[in-house]
């Protein structure tokens, strides 16, 4: 099989590239990400809803609208596929009819992340490379850790220092060489060094966003395609993302895009974008309505949701778009909001999710209460990743379980004091 990717162009100076040449940065080095565009009336020709009745509910039953271009370059753990909740305790308690939960903590390293980096290590194969290097909070480390190991590349990971032991434990486990660089803030360091060491040994970059690494856009828009049949090729009104780097919202508009192409739906939803408090650069950037890659860096990031602490926003350019052309909002979110709702989706829906996972219900709970959501929209929040990602926060909130001697009387005294 060949691929559908007519060219790759880059968002910035528009520079067109094409697949057998390899690409992965713009060579004109401006931050551009280079977008992939896909011969739609091609893959009409072969893929259709049809089609996917038959095949099994895993990211790559989109087969078609992957850059991989031999099926045996492949690498995958079995990601995506992941359900669609309606919401029912939870949404009673948020007094909305129509709330469903995409949840992404089932992912094989437990985030969505997953799914862009099959398809990134799938490309690294395809493109004849053995290390691939990476500049992340931890989770997409973790998930680039998986696949290489799976396809035995070596994986250098280059961490903020803050990054939730969870993470790290899985990397060190994956066999990735870790490494926590300090001093998050000024010039983002961990990408500091990943474009250091693959500039000197040119190792194949395959961080979560776009400038460095444009394959793995092509796999979180997935979440979108998985989102239509999920409602029986409807779309929401609303769906809701958590925001970081904003590649997954330049993805998830990218996925409701191409089945708009292909006829499979007629309309976009509106997508909201969700930050905390503690690093907003693409919420400031949206309400200042700030020109496409003149978008400042937040000088000191500093959240619970670490998933979302990058200071600059590598892919602002589309998430600035995807809300532009979708009558999106962007909004940010505290701390506080944050574990309230967490706890809420745990108490509430059994999800266990991490801070940066669940960003995006306290951002929901927000535009709620501001009436520019309505009670009655169709609403899907993206759940991201897993709680046991970063235990040390669990621990900070709730702290540990008391110890009891195996006794009723402890048990009855002890149940009073702590849970009373
Ligand atoms: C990376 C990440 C995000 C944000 O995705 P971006 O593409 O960086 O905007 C959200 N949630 C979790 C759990 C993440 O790991």
């Amino acid at each position: 099989m060949v691929s559908y990717v007519k060219y790759l162009k880059c968002s910035r100076c528009g520079k067109v590239y094409y697949l057998d040449q390899k690409p992965i940065v713009c060579e004109n080095k401006d931050l551009g990400r280079l977008d992939i565009y896909y011969d739609y009336k091609k893959v009409k020709e072969v893929f259709s809803k049809h089609i996917l009745e038959k095949r099994r509910f895993y990211m790559w039953r989109y087969r078609e609208l992957m850059p991989v271009s031999e099926d045996k370059n492949i690498v995958t753990l079995g990601e995506g596929g992941t359900p669609l909740i309606k919401a029912k305790r939870l949404a009673e308690e948020l007094r909305v009819k129509n709330l469903y939960l995409k949840d992404e903590t089932r992912n094989p390293t437990g985030s969505f992340k997953d799914r862009g980096m099959s398809v990134a290590v799938s490309m690294a194969v395809e493109f004849g490379y053995k290390v691939t290097v990476t500049a992340s909070s931890g989770n997409a480390a973790a998930a680039l850790a998986a696949y290489s190991a799976k396809a035995g590349l070596e994986t250098y990971a280059f961490v903020i220092e803050e990054a939730g032991y969870g993470k790290v434990a899985q990397l060190l486990f994956y066999g990735a060489k870790v490494f926590r660089v300090k001093g998050l803030g000024k010039e983002d360091p961990t990408v500091k060094m990943m474009k250091l060491t693959y500039e000197k040994y040119g190792w194949y970059p395959s961080p979560s966003f776009g400038p460095f690494n444009p394959y793995q856009i092509e796999g979180p828009k997935t979440i979108s395609y998985e989102v239509v049949e999920q409602l029986n090729w409807n779309i929401p009104d609303w769906v809701i993302v958590p925001v970081g780097a904003a590649a997954l919202l330049t993805s998830v508009w990218k996925g409701f895009r191409d089945f708009k192409e292909l006829g499979f739906i007629d309309n976009l939803p509106k997508l909201a974008a969700i930050q905390s408090t503690g690093n907003p650069p693409f919420v400031r950037a949206w309400n200042e309505k700030a020109e496409a890659f003149k978008v400042k860096p937040w000088p000191k990031p500093e959240t619970i949701a670490t998933g979302l602490e990058d200071p600059y926003p590598w892919d602002h350019d589309g998430g600035l778009k995807a809300l532009h052309e979708t009558n999106g909002v962007a909004e940010e979110v505290s701390d506080e909001l944050i574990l309230k709702a967490m706890k809420m989706l745990a108490k509430y829906e059994g999800i266990f999710a991490e801070p940066s996972g669940v960003a995006s219900l306290a951002g929901y709970m927000k535009l709620l209460e501001e009436r520019t959501i309505d009670r009655g929209d169709t609403v899907v929040v993206l759940i991201t990743g897993h709680g046991l990602k970063d235990p040390d926060i669990v621990k900070k909130v709730s702290g540990d379980a008391p110890k009891i001697e195996p006794k009723l009387e402890d048990f009855e005294k002890t149940l009073r004091e702590r849970y009373a």
